[in-house]
This record gives structure tokens, sequence and C-alpha cells, in this order.
């Protein structure tokens, strides 16, 4: 299923101002992002490295790529240069292998603290309540901007909320540490209404937009 117009006006309607739409284009081609972009969108979420380069290199520049996938060490040096914003740090020696390679390239790099709420063991983050032991010192060559969070593949309105609640409460009691705190991360698809009820201002949104993906 190729881009499709009115679905993105629709959400963007929906969604309001407030809440930034971040268009995930994991496993999709080139033309789709460029159909998207063409419509307006800027912000693209992928989720691997290597795909991100290969169609980084292929649109525009004025694109905000934001990288929402489990993010090796060895592979961060290949998405420094442009990254616009790295959703998915779920380790303290994440966060210190993103802080040393920002330095050597002098770039501020811009990170949000992946953080695990659902049920699911696969799921990456840290626990809401290791947070505290993070120090925005200690990494200065970071922006910390803020969390990250993904819900239980569930119906269940009622687990979706209280984890969108953990998430939204978790973000809250942090922003009083770090200063630069402003963008909760949360809302797929699938229960995007419902994050952003719950306080969420960023969602990534990629099937309902781009359809099924490829693999
Ligand atoms: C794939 C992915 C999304 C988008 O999921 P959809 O259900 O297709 O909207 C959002 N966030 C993350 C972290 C993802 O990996």
């Amino acid at each position: 299923m190729p881009f499709q117009p009115e679905t993105y006006q629709r959400i963007l309607k929906e969604i309001g101002t407030g809440v930034t739409l971040i268009a995930v284009s994991k496993l999709q081609p080139v033309q789709v992002i460029r159909n998207a972009y063409t419509a307006g969108q800027k912000d693209f979420g992928e989720n691997y490295v290597q795909e991100l380069i290969e169609k980084a290199g292929q649109l525009p520049d004025d694109i905000r790529w934001h990288f929402i996938g489990h993010l090796q060490s060895n592979k961060i040096k290949y998405i420094a240069p442009f990254v616009h914003l790295i959703h998915g740090v779920d380790s303290l020696k994440l966060l210190a292998a993103i802080n040393k390679e920002a330095g050597k390239i002098q770039r501020t790099l811009h990170c949000l603290l992946q953080v695990h709420v659902a049920k699911e063991e696969t799921k990456h983050g840290f626990d809401p309540h290791s947070l505290q032991g993070i120090h925005a010192a200690d990494y200065p060559n970071l922006e910390l901007c803020g969390i990250m969070g993904m819900a239980t593949f569930t119906d269940d309105e009622q687990v979706l909320q209280n984890e969108f609640h953990l998430l939204k409460q978790t973000f809250d009691t942090l922003k009083q540490k770090f200063p630069d705190f402003k963008y909760l991360s949360m809302g797929m698809s699938g229960d995007y209404p419902l994050a952003i009820q719950c306080g969420s201002n960023m969602v990534r949104i990629g099937s309902l937009l781009f359809g099924a993906r490829l693999a």
C-alpha cells in the first residue's frame, strides 16, 4: 500500500499542533517517503542503521531523521553526523558511547531515554525507577530531551492506560531534574489516541500511514 495522503491529513488534524508526528518508514521504499515528504512531512523514523543511511543519502537534507530502533554501540558513528533525535537509548553503556561519539565529531546529540513499561520482556529500556541514577552532567555532549516508551501489544485499554500513565509520571518526575526534557514519545498506529490523552507529545506512526511493512 502506498502513502495515504487522506489518512495523513486526518491524523495531523486529530493530533493537533502540540504533538509531533514521526512517520515511521522502516522497511518502506524510498518512494513512499518522498510522497510523504511532498505532502509536507519532515520527521521520519527508522529502526535499522544500514537502511537509514542508504535512505538518507537519497532524500532531501531537511528531513529530520529519528532513530527509533535498538542502537548498537559500534554503529553510532554512522548516524551521529546527521541524526536528529535518538529515541531508543536504553542503557548507561549506550549513553556513554553516544556521548563519546558526539565528542569526537563535536556535535551535540539529542537523545530520549527509553523506559520499559510493557509486559513483554523482549522490549528494551530502563526500569522507570533506575533513571534517577542518571546525571546529565556525565554526558556533556548530549542533550537529554525526554523519554520514549512502548506499551504492551494488547487491546486491553486498561493495561495501555496504566503503562502510558506510568510513562507520563516518569517524564514529569525527571523533568525536574533534566533541564532539557521536553518530549514524551509514546503512541503508535494502534494506540496513539490514548497515548495523547495520557500526555504524549510525540507519536510514532508507521503502518497506519504506509500500510503493512515488507518484512
Ligand atoms: C515500528 C515502530 C513504530 C511504528 O509502529 P506502527 O504500529 O507501524 O505504527 C513505532 N515505534 C517503534 C519503536 C517502532 O519500532
